[in-house]
């Protein structure tokens, strides 16, 4: 295979045709849907499925426990409350001085460009956090700037969301183009996972745009098991290497999904040989609807001093969790 991608595919038509229902995901994965136990439709309404089918072919049929299922697919276990798990676990919205600008860490300032995805994923600490309120208008974008241009301490500015790369590429120029008159601003780092779910995103146009950038690229995907990644994906982390982009790469710990040794080995070895560098294994916000996702603290650690023993030490992701209130994430040891 040669690095350009299939020309005929467009990703605002796999975005388009992204499944949004859960019969039919079943119907595609030759899944009984009365076996699943689907959450109730109000869950449902607030937090909707949302898979592209190309995620949906790297999943195996007639598995109901397939990994990648597990990460979208709503449940009946979402409609618990349960105690001590919240909606905004993370209290984000203590941070935010501009609508669309979290400022929380020294020297970086995060911008939630949309609250939209590609897919929808049920573990997500983001999940009731009302983006739709939070996309900033023209208005206040012009604080975004005012802000970051007055804090001569910001050096780097981080797209993140939802997923900024649902943003076409003509809006993601006009940002950089902007930021590149802020001179303390020397790196520009994407929080997507688009480029795992949806890499047809990485085509030409962005590949152009991402090498004309005045600010050092980074970028940050989001993958949580070596089944999320395949050919399309390999091929779009290969454009992106040779434009010259540093690929770091952050998963959830996640029960039941990636939380044995051997997944966690299996994933930094195919993040690796795609050319992405393990950053963080975050541990899991509690946030209200996903608790059956959580592992305790103490297998957590176990598991992540195993996997330290499995390892070359670049290729062991940093153990971390958001805490309120603290300047940096809080980092475990193994
Ligand atoms: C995680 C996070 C960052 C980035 O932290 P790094 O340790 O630099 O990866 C920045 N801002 C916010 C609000 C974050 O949650
Ligand atoms: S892509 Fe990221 S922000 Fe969007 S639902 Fe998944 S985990 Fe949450």
């Amino acid at each position: 295979m040669s690095n350009t991608l299939h020309p005929k595919r467009d990703w605002q038509q796999e975005l388009i045709h992204a499944v949004t229902d859960p019969d039919e995901l079943c119907r595609l994965l030759e899944l009984n849907p009365q076996k699943l136990q689907t959450a109730a439709g109000k869950t449902l309404a607030n937090f909707p499925l949302k898979v592209p089918r190309g995620f949906i072919a790297r999943m195996q049929k007639g598995n109901p426990a397939d990994p990648l299922l597990r990460q979208v697919f709503p449940f009946s276990a979402e409609d618990q409350k349960r105690q001590h798990y919240t909606a905004d676990p993370l209290r984000e919205k203590n941070v935010n001085p501009v609508s669309g600008l979290l400022h929380k860490y020294q020297g970086r300032v995060l911008l939630t460009l949309t609250g939209v995805c590609a897919i929808n994923c049920r573990f997500c600490f983001r999940r009731h956090f009302p983006y739709a309120e939070n996309n900033p208008s023209q208005l206040e974008w012009e604080k975004i700037f005012a802000y970051i241009k007055k804090d001569t301490s910001i050096q780097e500015v981080i797209l993140s969301g939802g997923d900024p790369l649902l943003s076409n590429d003509r809006v993601l120029s006009a940002l950089t183009e902007r930021l590149s008159t802020i001179p303390q601003v020397k790196r520009l780092r994407i929080h997507s996972r688009i480029p795992i779910v949806l890499p047809e995103r990485i085509n030409e146009a962005f590949v152009a745009w991402i090498s004309s950038l005045k600010q050092t690229p980074v970028l940050v995907t989001h993958c949580n098991h070596p089944q999320e990644i395949n050919e399309t994906v390999r091929e779009a982390m290969q454009l992106l290497k040779q434009a010259g982009v540093t690929l770091l790469n952050q998963a959830v710990l996640l029960k039941g999904i990636n939380d044995a040794v051997e997944t966690q080995v299996a994933l930094s070895e195919a993040l690796f040989s795609a050319g992405i560098q393990p950053y963080y294994l975050h541990l899991f916000d509690k946030v209200q609807g996903a608790a059956h996702f959580d592992l305790e603290l103490a297998r957590a650690k176990k598991l992540y001093r195993q996997l330290s023993h499995h390892l070359p030490g670049y290729l062991l992701p940093k153990l971390a969790r958001e805490t309120v209130g603290e300047g940096a994430k809080t980092l475990f040891g193994t």
